[in-house]
């Protein structure tokens, strides 16, 4: 078992911890009855486990569509009055078992329900349990764009079972892989090289990559700076995210094209080896993240520049000069063709 402390909560990650959950749960709870909000997909994978984990406790499931259409104002309302339906109460808690998207949703209705309930992030997709889990944005969207309307409201806890990653497909898989290669690049050389050599991820290397967006968090904790470092590969990703409606890429396969990018920018600005360019290439290609011909940045000009997040003077650019290391340089429009 691996322990993560932050400021006002506590991070587990271990395989099989589900098993235990009813340990971390008496921690935090003094009641029997929780609240349980998860997609299709994971209910129909995962409540039968969560029932036998849990035997002493009452628990009542709602249950949302997959995808990202579930974070809808609609669904939250759908949400929310299923939860005061079947019972819930201020003091009650509610559990969110799934990927980002139930993360956020739950996530959001926690920090709102009677101005605030008690909840605990499961993660079940690799990408929930190295990145959306932690950090405390919750989130849905709007028909005008992503993650609109939010809060910043940490869970009680958040448990990590990497066994979960066991019945994720493979591209799902890659999308969290995407992150966690990005993590390495900003921030850990171990955590890099080892995602190199091997096809599987563990604890350990889970705990590596949240350790890298924990220290940035941690700085940041109210995403002022937009969390400037996390954002590698995330100004191009978002422009491909943008352009094809969060439909054709995954947000892994976007930003791996968004980190090429960016090592090429810093290629040519002499600050990064062309040798990491190609070393990182071969590595996303092999796990399906990109395909040739790669995508390129002229194509997404006007995505680029009509983003609101991107400075008026020029764009920034998050650039890895060696690995483990980060700058920040100012591209000008003028450069992108
Ligand atoms: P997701 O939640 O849509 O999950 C992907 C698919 O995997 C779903 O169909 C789901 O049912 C399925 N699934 C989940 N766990 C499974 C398991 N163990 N086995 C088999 N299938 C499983 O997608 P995601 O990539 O986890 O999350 C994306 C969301 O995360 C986006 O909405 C994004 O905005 C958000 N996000 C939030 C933050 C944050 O800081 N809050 C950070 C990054 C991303
Ligand atoms: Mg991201």
């Amino acid at each position: 078992m691996t322990f993560i402390k932050m400021p006002d909560y506590s991070i587990y990650i271990e395989n099989n911890g589900l098993n235990n959950l009813f340990k971390y749960i008496e921690e935090i709870y003094p009641y029997k009855d929780v609240f349980v909000v998860t997609d299709q997909t994971v209910f129909k994978l995962y409540h039968q486990r969560l029932l036998d984990v849990l035997p002493d406790y009452r628990i009542s499931f709602v249950i949302v569509s997959d995808g990202e259409k579930s974070k809808s104002i609609e669904v939250y309302q759908y949400v929310i009055e299923q939860l005061i339906e079947q019972g819930m109460k201020r003091t009650h808690l509610l559990i969110s078992l799934g990927g980002g998207v139930v993360g956020d949703l739950a996530g959001f209705v926690s920090a709102t329900l009677y101005r605030g309930v008690s909840y605990i992030q499961i993660p079940t997709t690799l990408l929930a349990q190295v990145d959306s889990s932690i950090g405390g944005k919750v989130a849905i969207d709007l028909k005008e764009g992503k993650n609109l309307i939010g809060a910043f409201y940490n869970p009680k806890l958040v448990l990590i079972d990497p066994v979960f990653l066991r019945t994720l497909s493979k591209r799902e898989y890659a999308n969290g892989l995407a992150e966690m290669i990005k993590a390495g690049l900003i921030g850990d050389k171990k955590l890099y090289h080892f995602l190199l050599e091997n096809e599987e991820v563990g604890e350990h290397e889970i705990a590596m990559a949240i350790h890298v967006k924990r220290e940035v968090v941690l700085t940041d904790p109210y995403d002022h700076k937009e969390r400037m470092y996390l954002n590698f590969g995330h100004t191009f990703g978002h422009a491909i995210e943008k352009k094809h409606g969060y439909e054709l890429y995954k947000h892994g396969e976007a930003i791996s094209y968004g980190m090429l990018i960016a090592l090429e920018i810093g290629v040519h600005m002499n600050e990064t080896k062309p040798e990491l360019y190609d070393e990182v290439k071969d590595q996303l290609i092999k796990r399906g993240l990109v395909k040739e011909p790669l995508l390129l940045l002229e194509n997404y000009k006007d995505e680029i520049l009509t983003d609101k997040k991107n400075l008026a003077d020029g764009l920034r650019f998050i650039i890895v000069p060696k690995v483990g290391e980060v700058k920040i340089v100012k591209v000008k429009a003028s450069d992108l063709t």
